[in-house]
């Protein structure tokens, strides 16, 4: 079982007491740490004490923006159980798209014709996004922690740009300059009808 909030907290105390500060990593060994070092320095914050979880958007699905589709995101391709859309503007990565369950759910959720359903997708979606040119990899992320309806956020990342990999290619997409408008809509457009290929239908 993993340890409690309070235990972790406990152990952080016992290491460098309440208002202590935990060991700065070596980002200045960090050739992907997207930050430079300056005079004032980085350091990590003060671990807080534990507290309630924070309620996420559409919470039991009271106001769930995908449910309603009231939300920004930009729908290309659907099938009966699955959607994927796009965020209503270009960034900073090739590509940034959500694969989200039509039903409201939670990620551990799925029953396992959903989750072997999500799984065949996943891969076709990665695959499909991995082979456009200039392309380096592609980073399939769940985290769950700002709503609560199922989405896997696809990053795409350039290929042969040093530094930009890994988790710290998402703090990249914010801030490199947006990829211009007609090449991000065309390459959407390519993910969404070759996604069609295997299942669903592209709407753009
Ligand atoms: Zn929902």
């Amino acid at each position: 079982m993993p340890e409690s909030a309070e235990e972790v907290y406990a152990r952080v105390v016992a290491l460098v007491g309440e208002r202590g500060r935990l060991p700065m990593p070596p980002v200045h060994e960090w050739d992907i740490f997207p930050w430079e070092v300056v005079d004032a320095g980085l350091q990590p914050k003060v671990v807080r004490a534990p507290a309630d979880e924070a309620s996420r958007t559409g919470a039991d699905g009271v106001g769930c923006l995908s449910c309603t589709g009231d939300g920004d995101a930009v729908l290309v391709w659907e099938n009966e159980r699955w959607k994927l859309t796009h965020p209503p503007a270009p960034s900073g990565l090739p590509l940034v798209l959500w694969l989200s369950s039509k039903e409201h759910l939670d990620y551990p959720d799925m029953d396992d014709d959903l989750a072997a359903e999500y799984g065949r997708i996943s891969v076709w979606l990665c695959r499909i996004m991995s082979n456009l040119p200039h392309v380096g990899r592609v980073h399939v992320n769940r985290w769950g922690d700002g709503s609560e309806h199922l989405h896997v956020w696809f990053f795409a990342r350039t290929a042969r740009l040093p530094g930009v990999l890994g988790s710290m290619a998402l703090e990249w997409d914010g801030m490199l300059p947006p990829v211009p408008e007609d090449v991000w809509l065309a390459d959407i457009r390519a993910v969404a009808r070759r996604l069609a290929t295997h299942d669903g239908r592209a709407l753009v």
